[in-house]
C-alpha cells in the first residue's frame, strides 16, 4: 500500500506541475514597447507627439500610436527671433510630461527629434543667425532630457509633404493592400490617399500621379513594403494660412488710410495691424509701401464676394511654363484618387461643422458665405470659448481654403473625394508620425518573405 500511495502522490503532483507549467505558458508575456518622440516645431506653435509600438512588430504597418501630445505653451519657436534662449526653455514643461508618460527604464533608448517647419524657413531667410541660434537653444534642452537626442533640424517642405503622405496612408493602412498577407484586409481599397496639408506659414499638396512629372523638385519616388510610388509634391512657402492672410492685407494697403476695410473679416470686428509687424515677413517685405501708417485699424465689412475677389489677388494664375500649373508657375498634375486634408484644413472646416459627414462644395461654399455675413457680435456669441485670433480669422481662413482647392483643380465633383481628417485611428495626422517611421527604419522598402509569425 505505501509504495502505491507514493506513486499516487507523485502522480497528483505531476499534474499540478504540468498545469501550473500550461498556464504560465499561455499567459501572455508583458509587452517590449518602444516609444519615440517628435517634435513639431511650427510657425505658430509646438506640439511634442509621443508614440509607442510594440518591438516585435516594429516592421508591421499601422502598429505605431500616438499617446500623447503635448501643446508647448507661448507660440512657435521662430517668434523667439529677439530672445533664441528663451525658445529652448519654452519646450521644458512637455519635455517633463515625456518623462512621466514613457517608462524610466525605456528613456535611454527613446529617439527624440525636432522637425521645424515653415516658420523657420521664413526666419532663416530673414536672418539665418538668428535661426541657427534658435535651433541651438532648442537643441540645448532636448540634449539635457534623459533621452536619446537624435536631431533639430529646419526639414524641407518636399519633406514636409512626403512624410504627410506617408502618415495618413500609414495609419489608413494603404500600404498592405497589395501585400499577398493582407489580402483579406476587411474594406481593403486599392489605392493610397493625397495629402492636403495647411500650417501658418505653408501648405503642402502630396499624391500619387501616373503622369509624366514635369519638374524634378516636385517628383518623389518611394518603394514601400514591396511597391513602388511614383509621388507629385509641392510644398508653397508664404501660403499658409497667416502669411496668405499677410499677402492679402499688403495687397490692399495705401499709403494714407488708417482704416482698412477689409471684407474676409465680420462685420463690427476691428483689429489694430503694426504695419512694421505686417511687413517683418519676408512673404511681404516686398510689398512694402513706404508712406503706410505705423498703425492701420482694419474693420470688417463680412461679404463672401468680395473677400473672395480679394483673396484672388494673392495668387498669380498668368504664366505657367509645363504643360499645366496650379499657380504662381509651379507645375501640378491631374488631380488623382481620394485625399485627406488636415491641420488647419480641418481646424477650419470642424469649427464650421464641415467635417462630419461629406457635404457638396455648394453647401460648403453657403456656409461659408453665411459664416462671413455674420456680425462679429453674434460670431462672438455662438462660440464663447474659441480663441478670438482663431474666430476672427475663419470667414478668411473659410475664403481661402476654398481659393486654394479651385486652384489645385477641386471641382464640385472632386470635392466629394476630399475628407477633412484630424486624428486617425487616435493619431494626429501631420508629418510626424512618418518623419519618426523614417528616421528608425520602421518602413521596410520590401516585404517580408514569408508570413510574419504575428499574422499567421
Ligand atoms: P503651424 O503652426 O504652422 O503648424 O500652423 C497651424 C495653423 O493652424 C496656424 O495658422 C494656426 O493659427 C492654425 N490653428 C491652430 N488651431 C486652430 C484652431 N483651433 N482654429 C483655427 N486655426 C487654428
Amino acid at each position: 500500500e505505501g509504495p502505491l500511495f507514493i506513486l499516487g502522490v507523485f502522480f497528483v503532483l505531476g499534474i499540478v506541475a504540468l498545469t501550473v507549467v500550461a498556464v504560465l505558458q499561455n499567459k501572455p508575456l508583458p509587452e517590449n514597447l518602444k516609444y519615440g518622440i517628435v517634435l513639431d516645431a511650427g510657425s505658430s506653435h509646438t506640439s511634442v507627439y509621443i508614440y509607442r509600438w510594440p518591438a516585435e512588430k516594429e516592421n508591421d504597418t499601422g502598429v505605431v500610436q500616438q499617446v500623447e501630445e503635448c501643446k508647448v505653451e507661448g507660440n512657435g519657436i521662430s517668434s523667439y527671433h529677439e530672445k533664441p534662449v528663451e525658445a529652448g526653455l519654452s519646450l521644458q514643461a512637455c519635455m517633463n510630461k515625456a518623462r512621466d508618460i514613457i517608462p524610466v527604464s525605456k528613456h535611454k533608448e527613446t529617439p527624440v527629434y525636432l522637425g521645424a517647419t515653415a516658420g523657420m524657413r521664413l526666419l532663416r531667410l530673414t536672418n539665418s543667425r538668428v535661426a541657427d541660434e534658435v535651433l541651438a537653444s532648442v537643441e540645448n534642452t532636448l540634449r539635457s532630457s534623459p533621452f536619446d537626442f537624435q536631431g533639430a533640424r529646419i526639414i524641407t517642405g518636399q519633406e514636409e509633404g512626403a512624410y504627410g503622405w506617408i502618415t495618413i496612408n500609414y495609419l489608413l493602412g494603404n500600404f498592405i493592400h497589395s501585400s499577398p498577407w493582407f489580402n483579406i484586409m476587411p474594406n481593403s481599397k486599392e489605392g493610397t490617399s493625397g495629402a492636403l496639408d495647411l500650417g501658418g506659414a505653408s501648405t503642402q499638396i502630396t499624391f500619387v500621379s501616373d503622369e509624366n512629372i514635369e519638374s524634378q523638385d516636385n517628383s518623389l519616388r518611394f518603394r514601400l513594403y514591396g511597391k513602388s510610388y511614383n509621388v507629385y509634391t509641392h510644398s508653397f512657402l508664404c501660403y499658409g494660412k497667416d502669411q496668405a492672410l499677410r499677402l492679402q492685407l499688403a495687397n490692399t494697403m495705401t499709403g494714407q488710410n488708417i482704416t482698412l476695410l477689409d471684407p474676409c473679416f465680420n462685420s463690427g470686428y476691428m483689429r489694430n495691424v503694426s504695419t512694421a509687424d505686417l511687413y517683418s515677413s519676408p512673404c511681404v517685405s516686398g510689398l512694402r509701401i513706404l508712406t503706410a501708417p505705423q498703425t492701420i485699424q482694419i474693420q470688417g465689412t463680412g461679404n463672401y464676394q468680395l473677400c473672395k475677389n480679394k483673396v484672388q489677388t494673392i495668387f498669380n494664375v498668368s504664366h505657367c511654363s509645363y504643360s499645366r500649373c496650379s499657380f504662381n508657375g509651379i507645375f501640378q498634375p491631374g488631380l488623382q484618387g481620394e485625399f485627406g486634408a488636415f491641420s488647419a484644413f480641418y481646424f477650419v472646416m470642424d469649427f464650421l461643422k464641415l467635417t462630419k459627414e461629406k457635404v457638396s462644395l455648394d453647401s460648403v461654399k453657403d456656409t461659408v458665405e453665411r459664416h462671413c455675413s455674420k456680425p462679429w457680435a453674434e460670431v462672438k456669441r455662438e462660440s464663447g470659448r474659441i480663441k478670438e485670433k482663431y474666430l476672427s480669422e475663419y470667414c478668411f481662413s473659410g475664403v481661402y481654403i476654398l481659393s486654394l482647392l479651385d486652384l489645385y483643380g477641386f471641382n464640385s465633383s472632386s470635392w466629394e473625394d476630399i475628407t477633412f481628417l484630424g486624428k486617425i485611428h487616435g493619431s494626429d495626422a501631420g508629418w510626424t508620425l512618418g518623419y519618426m517611421l523614417n528616421l528608425t527604419n520602421m518602413i521596410p522598402a520590401e516585404l517580408p518573405p514569408s508570413p510574419p509569425l504575428s499574422h499567421g
